[in-house]
């Protein structure tokens, strides 16, 4: 994906367009799935996986699927009527690519259960060490990019959900790699490392906020900023995701040493819904 140079308040930051991989296989979580896309699964008929109603990572897996030939199956604790009724953004997507929703209380232990020779099973938001596969490659990218902009000392910033892509990008690095904790608190996000690696040395900078926002949750604040983000820099960022990124990382920016890089990791599918609830909440429109 290409690295673009940009301008946000009078600063130079480059963005790294994985929002760009593919129309409609993109982001973190097209690096995650990738391998799986590319190594030989032809033993596999069905693909399972649990998580949220309206996930980035849901939408990349109807995707894959689809291209495979697979057949789909999710769990999702609860599915709002609203949204039966007036199917949008990834739900709407993944539906479209033949995704079977159920709702079930126990969405992971169900997901595990139908774990066989024939199915795969994918850990919520790609949580797994099959995910470093395509991380590699992003960061190999990275280093390319970095070199041939001749980027004088580069740091990297992406806010996290299980933190997976962020980790595996500082082990995989040999330069700073900034998050922040968009999904719980920071504490949440270091525990989530800790399931994937031992060694606390290898754990990227989280870059703290003293004002908690909550997962999915609407601001107004945040909607504001990303608004700014896109009239200005031409770029539209994911509003789940990036709206905290931006904000916690633009509180820290001036204190941190070097030229941001700032990687875009996709998730535009589920604006649609998020816009949507934003302009219910608030009477706005994107
Ligand atoms: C899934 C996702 C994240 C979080 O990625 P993790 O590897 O779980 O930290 C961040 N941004 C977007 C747009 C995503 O879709």
């Amino acid at each position: 994906s290409p690295l673009e140079l940009h301008t946000l308040r009078n600063r130079k930051i480059y963005i790294k367009r994985d929002d760009l991989l593919d129309e409609d296989f993109s982001g973190n979580k097209a690096r995650k799935f990738y391998y799986f896309l590319v190594n030989d699964f032809s033993f596999i008929k069905r693909v399972v996986s649990y998580g949220s109603n309206q996930s980035n990572a849901m939408y990349s897996l109807s995707v894959l699927a689809k291209l495979k030939g697979w057949e789909f199956i999710y769990f999702c604790e609860h599915i709002p009527e609203f949204l039966k009724e007036n199917p949008s953004g990834n739900y709407k997507y993944a539906l479209q690519n033949g995704m079977k929703i159920y709702e079930s209380k126990a969405r992971e232990k169900d997901a595990n259960a139908l774990k066989n020779e024939v199915t795969l099973v994918v850990q919520e938001g790609g949580r797994q060490k099959e995910s470093s596969f395509g991380i590699e490659i992003l960061a190999k990218e990275l280093k390319e990019d970095i070199k041939k902009a001749g980027i004088e000392n580069p740091y990297i910033f992406l806010p996290s959900g299980t933190g997976t892509t962020s980790l595996f990008l500082q082990k995989f690095l040999n330069i700073k790699v900034f998050t922040c904790s968009t999904v719980g608190g920071d504490d949440y996000l270091r525990e989530q490392w800790s399931m994937i690696e031992k060694n606390k040395s290898c754990f990227p900078t989280i870059l703290t906020s003293s004002k908690k926002y909550h997962y999915g949750k609407l601001y107004l604040e945040l909607y504001k900023l990303w608004n700014e983000i896109k009239r200005d820099m031409g770029v539209e960022f994911d509003l789940m995701y990036d709206a905290v990124g931006w904000k916690k990382f633009l509180l820290h920016v001036d204190f941190l040493n070097g030229t941001p890089i700032y990687i875009h990791q996709g998730g535009l599918k589920g604006n649609e819904s998020m816009l949507k609830r934003y302009e219910r909440k608030y009477g706005i429109i994107g």
